[in-house]
């Protein structure tokens, strides 16, 4: 997913004006890459429709840099599907009781654990987890596993409390919670491959004997599109308060995270990131989005670029490439302006095509700008203008002059005689072969 947003964006960025069949042809690259990644079309709709109004909006503004304006909105939407601020756990009464629903398998009980810990390491309260989970034989042991991973107490049933029936161990949990003087109380549930009535039932049952300050709905992230109608079941039978996804470490596309926000409105609260019980985080759409988008660095490159990158000086360097007058004191300033705009690496990975350069650039090293630029600065106006010029006596002087070696030397006029030929041959406007995006 985000492989192919962020290609829709490069494409816009290069363009320095828009027109409105260009917002066109992000949205629908985007449309189909949220389709691809199991986003519900209603939400693909919503979204597509509060982007493209605010994209017409920018390019009718005729506005500064409408690529990366369209950037932002996409951003933004993204952020606002996914829930915008994160909400915070209701821990008002004591004992809050948060009740855990979902189907087998979501991580439940390895949320309850997750939670237990957090509460109890990050909230400072001291918590209780309930066994209400008698559908598996293992259930219970496995939430007493993941409680003493936790450092909490859990709460399985025994003879005379409520063995056999999930509902009196919710019950039997509170009332110990409550004796006990415990903050917080987790319900684990039971859960079914399928959504079904009776499963549905003893969920509704357990909510109320246990009247719970919050109930989060578990989504294992790699649903994919029974995301919406699972989400719904559960909205209409038991009904929840927040959403927590799980399994958001796996080869997940993010579409059910999307999805249940956008289709149910509740808040998605936690990510599940792993089996252990540290893998586990607030919920942050503004991280999800990135994370959707790959959008952190994009963002990020655009910035720094806008900073740093002197459009006059560009026009200047891309004419003398095209008359093939581009000299090294040229080449000079193009290494600074590319080393202010921070790494060099990422940056060149970002451009589009740049791919089979990769191994030049893994071997670029930032630091070697400064002494090509002790070089440059070595060298007579006339070397600086004709490399040709530089025969062995001269290449000593200057690598004594700037402290260098003449094999740096050398390898620098070399680079430079590479740089230039591939200028060349862009600007002539046949582009390098696999470099699409630069050519033209
Ligand atoms: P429950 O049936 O809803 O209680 O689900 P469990 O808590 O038993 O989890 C089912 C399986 O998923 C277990 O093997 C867990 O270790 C695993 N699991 C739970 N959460 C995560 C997660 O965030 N990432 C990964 N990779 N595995 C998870
Ligand atoms: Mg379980």
């Amino acid at each position: 997913l985000s492989d192919r947003i962020t290609g829709s964006f490069k494409s816009l960025r290069s363009k320095g004006r828009l027109s409105a069949s260009d917002v066109e042809e992000t949205i629908s690259q985007i449309r189909r890459a949220l389709l691809d990644a199991d986003v519900a079309l209603p939400v693909v709709r919503s979204f597509t429709a509060a982007v493209r109004e605010k994209a017409t909006g920018a390019v009718a503004s005729k506005a500064l840099n409408p690529g990366q304006q369209v950037v932002k909105i996409v951003n933004d939407e993204l952020v606002e599907i996914l829930g915008g601020e994160t909400r915070e756990l209701d821990l008002s009464r004591r004992p809050a009781v948060i009740m855990l629903a979902g189907l087998q398998g979501a991580g439940k009980t390895t949320l309850a654990g997750k939670l237990g810990r957090w509460l109890r390491t990050e909230r400072n309260r001291k918590v209780l987890l309930v066994a209400s989970d008698l559908q598996r034989p293992n259930a219970v042991n496995q939430l007493q596993v993941v409680g003493g991973q936790a450092g909490v107490d859990v709460w399985a049933p025994e003879p005379g409390n409520g063995v056999g029936d999930p509902v009196a161990v919710a019950r039997s949990g509170l009332a110990r919670a409550e004796e006990y003087g415990y903050d917080v109380v987790v319900v684990d549930t039971a859960g079914r491959l399928g959504i079904d009535e009776e499963m549905m039932r003893q969920a509704i049952d357990i909510r109320a004997a246990v009247n719970p300050n919050e109930v989060l709905f578990v989504i294992d992230a790699m649903i994919g599109q029974d995301a919406v109608a699972t989400a719904n079941a559960f909205q209409d039978g038991v009904g929840f308060t927040g959403v927590v996804v799980s399994k958001l470490d796996g080869d997940t596309r993010g579409g059910a995270a999307l999805s249940v926000r956008g289709v149910t409105g509740v808040p998605i609260m936690f990510a599940s990131t792993g089996e252990k019980l540290t893998d586990f985080e607030q919920f942050h759409a503004d991280r999800m989005a990135s994370r959707i988008l790959d959008m952190g660095d994009v963002l990020t490159l655009i910035e720094q670029a806008e900073r740093t990158w002197d459009e006059q000086q560009q026009a200047e360097l891309a004419e003398k490439m095209s008359e093939g007058s581009f000299t090294l004191d040229d080449f000079l300033v193009q290494m600074r302006q590319l080393k202010r705009m921070g790494s060099m690496k990422k940056i060149m990975g970002m451009l589009p095509g740049m791919g089979q350069y990769r191994e030049a650039l893994e071997a670029f090293d930032e630091s070697s700008v400064g002494r090509i630029e002790a070089i440059v600065q070595s060298m007579t106006p006339a070397e600086r203008t004709d490399v040709k010029i530089l025969n062995g006596s001269r290449r000593q002087r200057i690598a004594r002059g700037s402290g260098t070696t003449v094999q740096e030397i050398n390898s620098l006029v070399e680079r430079f005689e590479q740089a230039r030929k591939m200028m060349q041959q862009v600007s002539r406007g046949g582009g390098v072969p696999g470099m699409p995006g630069m050519g033209g």
